[in-house]
């Protein structure tokens, strides 16, 4: 019988994750991962798997996204988690590791599995044969991002990530944020009307908020691309000239134009999720909520996404994936991780682990079902291959992207408690059908 082989390019979460899916079910991987000889801007070790910022995987409870996501991939023999649940340090209701336990546990794990075989060097191109998994995560080589470019026609590559937060439509006041589009051009954004008092608040906040320090490597990219803190030291009234322009929008309840807007573009196509227009800001996501929620509307709002700007290499997956992580065109390319506009830790494996765990069945011949989407695995990768999403910007696992209880549940905990306690079930029924 022909050796069923896969190369996996990058061993940072997603690779490592793929690569032990694979390797578990009878696959053999040639994992590359260019570190040390190639070191990128924020990485420091040799090890796989290594967390560049927060040793936090953040919360494990089950009413928050990121706790579900994380019980599905236990109850799917993740790699990561099993090293998480293995190295964990207190934190409260979060799970966070020793950063080099971990990592070293990853690393041996996965060099002492008989079916993995790791180089360290760096890819620069992407093999036109055999089966291939890139997960070469958000500081992607310049050599390999070279190839990725040519792989998919250029304009399909990122390599910023300059997001604006996200809200739930739920959780914003309906008596204050009114339906609108400029000069009476349909309704499809909504309006959140500022008078002058409420303005000069918000903006003496925003612009004594704290901010996140960047480094080097992430301030360099960002010359042309204004955060709307750095824009509201300009002067007072700079962003009422600009993203909070309140031209030609009438509040239907006072029947003239507010003195500033603030307006809310829908992000996803059930319409549950609006972004911030020209939002995107480098405060901590601390001050993002107490600052943002001055806006009228948003006191109560539901961020499920904050503001990001970082150096962040990623694709169009909407466009050029399909929601195995691979790609629509050329059945033999996977991508995973970060790279694919999954946002986070445990998101990036959870991507790995869908991408080995489809591809060893299918080189195994066997008929591979999509995860449900009531799952938080089956949401964020039905998410990141939605073809219907416009201006596609990075995604952290979250409620507003899983399908919806068919019954209105008003408690926030219970609802959430719900959904996961659905969402494990299905996983259960999916890892062992009937
Ligand atoms: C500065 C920064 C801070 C972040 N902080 C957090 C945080 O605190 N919490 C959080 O949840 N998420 C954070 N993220 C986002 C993201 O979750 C992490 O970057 C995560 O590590 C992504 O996993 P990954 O497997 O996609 O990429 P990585 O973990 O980066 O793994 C990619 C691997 O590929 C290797 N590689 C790259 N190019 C090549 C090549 N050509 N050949 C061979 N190997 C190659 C790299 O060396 C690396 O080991 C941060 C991202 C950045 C950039």
């Amino acid at each position: 019988m022909k050796e069923l082989k896969v190369r996996v390019i990058g061993g940072g979460l997603a690779g490592c994750e793929a690569a032990w899916q694979l390797a578990n079910r009878g696959i053999k991987v040639d994992l590359y991962e260019m570190r040390p000889q190639v070191m990128t801007p924020a990485h420091t070790t040799s090890n796989l798997a290594e967390l560049v910022c927060s040793n936090s995987l953040r919360s494990d409870r089950l009413e928050n996204a990121v706790g579900l996501l994380k019980e599905e991939m236990r109850r799917l023999n993740s790699l990561i988690i099993k090293a998480a649940d293995l190295n964990r340090v207190p934190a409260g209701g979060a799970l966070a590791v020793d950063r080099d336990s971990f990592s070293r546990y990853i690393t041996d794990t996965v060099g002492n599995h008989p079916n993995i075989q790791v180089h360290y060097q760096e890819i620069k191109e992407i093999p036109d044969s055999g089966y291939t998994i890139v997960a070469t995560g958000p500081l992607s080589s310049s050599g390999i991002s070279g190839a990725i470019a040519q792989l998919m026609k250029e304009e399909y590559l990122y390599f910023y990530d300059a997001a604006a937060p996200i809200v739930t439509l739920e959780s914003l006041d309906k008596g204050k944020v009114f339906k609108a589009s400029r000069y009476g051009r349909g309704d499809d954004y909504l309006n959140c009307p500022m008078n002058k008092e409420e303005y000069a608040r918000f903006w003496n906040e925003l612009v004594n908020a704290e901010v996140v320090t960047l480094r080097d490597f992430e301030n360099r990219v960002f010359e042309g691309c204004m955060p709307v803190e750095v824009m509201a030291k300009r002067g007072m009234d700079t962003l009422r000239f600009g993203p909070m322009k309140p031209v030609g929008l009438v509040d239907p309840r006072t029947g003239e134009e507010p003195y500033a807007v603030v307006q809310l573009r829908q992000d996803n196509h059930e319409a549950t999720l609006y972004n911030l227009v020209g939002f995107q800001t480098n405060l901590k996501f601390g001050e993002q909520r107490r600052v943002f929620s001055l806006i009228p509307g948003l006191e109560n709002a539901d961020f499920i996404r904050y503001g990001v700007m970082h150096r962040n290499t990623f694709i169009n997956s909407p466009r050029l994936l399909d929601s195995f992580y691979r790609m629509r065109e050329n059945n033999r390319i996977y991508f995973a991780g970060q790279i694919t506009g999954v946002e986070g830790y445990v998101e990036s494996a959870s991507s790995g682990l869908v991408a080995g765990y489809h591809l060893a069945g299918t080189l195994h011949g066997e008929q591979i079902a999509q995860f449900p989407s009531t799952t938080a695995i089956g949401a964020l990768a039905r998410y990141i291959s939605n073809p219907t999403i416009g201006d596609f910007q990075p995604m952290n696992v979250n409620f507003g992207i899983m399908e919806p209880l068919g019954k209105r549940v008003r408690n926030k905990q219970q609802r959430n408690r719900s959904i996961a306690e659905r969402a494990l079930k299905d996983i259960e029924n999916f890892i062992h059908p009937e």
